[in-house]
């Protein structure tokens, strides 16, 4: 028997806390029942109920080809039939590395010497703050309000992504003694970050940042703000960890390494989502000289039972192999389309609005002049965006369930794709408007 949406969260909720693996999926912020959806291609998905959406959550970030691309379903039905995993080294674990290696580079300068593959953006940003800590015999981590860099303990206070959506401060269960060690300071100032070192710089392990920050809606860094922050982290003796989770190989074949209008010399880069190809694979990597402290050359553990699977890594692969500038292309002018139309429905309706964008990534925001923090990105109407996202869901098209998401776009929102959700801004507008 076919269950509808409303039956299978009922269901769902009596099995799992919210009825959710993961917390934003409950739709609580969006005041309506989340879709259970049972497959997805291209640019849609469809739900239990036969109903098809034009996706622009692209499963957070992974569909960038858009679901089920042929060459990824291929790659990954090939491996499956060789062994779902051995638990040991595959060739195809040093074929991502070094792609990986190759495609981050800017002016001539590669970043990465060395990878390692993990199978959460968590577990790669944990393990980089455990090898900044490791590299530089110290224990204090700076992280930017707003910032969302997985759910370690170290990285919850004052998070974005779902712990923006629920409101939540932090999270319980984290020792105060282990919050102790995250320094939050207020994104895009540097007069804050630079008390902040001045006080105890010689006690700071690393600068954690988003390379753009999505996990508020887009606030993109002010022009040179990375490249300042890496100078500032590097003249105190600690290291800069940007966090390409979200970014890496989305906005650019290098990522936002690539495209930052100043460049700007990370330490250790961490990688996931678009790097797995929808399978969990999420990888970090820096210099030969930070990353030979990890386990087994250096003092500094880490390790996974299912680290490199040969089906992540084959997903991986196949994503990267067809992320060509073609595939850039399409999903550059797919986002400043749906974009544009977003911008000009809302206008038309007088709601006050900015569209923030960080390469192919953008969000609206209903604020008068473009949120530069957390702070002021908690200050805009956010009570308009539940009623436009469920003009959007009920038309057929799938929102990401917070205001403090970004709209990922994939390489197969198609002149169709793209024209179903320009026809259902209009309604939508005005249900924001009221
Ligand atoms: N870092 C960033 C920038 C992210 O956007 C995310 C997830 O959204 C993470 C880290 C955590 O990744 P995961 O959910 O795979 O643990």
């Amino acid at each position: 028997m076919t269950l509808t949406n409303a039956q299978e969260f009922t269901r769902a909720q009596a099995a799992m806390p919210g009825g959710v693996n993961s917390p934003v999926r409950a739709f609580g912020s969006v005041g309506t029942t989340p879709r259970f959806f049972t497959s997805a291609t291209g640019p849609y998905v469809t739900d239990v109920e036969g109903r098809e959406y034009v996706d622009l959550v692209g499963s957070w970030g992974p569909a960038i080809l858009g679901h089920a691309h042929p060459a990824v379903v291929k790659a990954v039905q090939d491996a499956a039939s060789r062994g779902l995993g051995f638990g040991a080294s595959t060739p195809g674990e040093t074929s991502l590395a070094e792609l990986i290696e190759a495609r981050v580079t800017r002016d001539g300068v590669r970043p990465i010497e060395k990878v390692r593959l993990v199978s959460t953006g968590t577990e790669a940003t944990m393990t980089a703050i455990r090898l900044a800590r490791g590299a530089t015999g110290r224990d204090l981590i700076v992280k930017f309000a707003g910032h969302y860099h997985g759910h370690s303990d170290g990285l919850l206070a004052e998070a974005g992504s779902g712990v923006a959506t629920l409101a939540m401060p932090g999270s319980a269960g984290v020792p105060a003694a282990v919050a102790a060690q995250t320094l939050v300071v207020p994104y895009n100032d540097l007069d804050a970050l630079g008390e902040v070192f001045a006080a105890r710089g010689d006690d700071i392990a690393a600068i954690i940042v988003e390379a753009a920050p999505a996990n508020m809606g887009i606030v993109p860094p002010a022009l040179g703000f990375n490249a300042a922050i890496a100078d500032l982290a590097h003249a105190h003796g600690a290291l800069l960890i940007v966090d390409e989770v979200l970014t890496g190989f989305r906005v650019g074949p290098a990522g936002w390494y690539g495209v930052d209008p100043v460049p700007f010399t990370p330490d250790i880069l961490t990688f996931g989502k678009v790097v797995g190809g929808g399978l969990p694979l999420a990888a970090l990597g820096g210099s030969a000289a930070i990353m030979e402290l990890l386990a087994p050359l250096g003092p500094v553990y880490q390790a996974g039972t299912l680290s490199g699977n040969p089906l992540a890594v084959a997903a991986g692969r196949a994503t990267l192999d067809h992320l060509d500038d073609n595939a850039y292309r399409r999903i550059d002018r797919a986002s400043t389309e749906i974009a544009a139309a977003a911008a000009s429905a809302l206008s038309a309706e007088g709601v006050t609005h900015v569209i923030q964008r960080a390469g192919n990534l953008f969000s609206v925001q209903f604020a008068e002049v473009a949120p530069h923090d957390y702070a002021s990105v908690k200050a805009q109407e956010a009570f308009r965006y539940p009623p436009f996202f469920r003009a959007m869901i009920d038309a057929g098209v799938s929102l990401p369930p917070s205001v403090f998401e970004a709209w990922f776009v994939s390489a197969a929102h198609d002149d169709a794709a793209i024209g179903r959700i320009i026809d259902a801004l209009p309604t939508a507008a005005r249900a924001a408007a009221q």
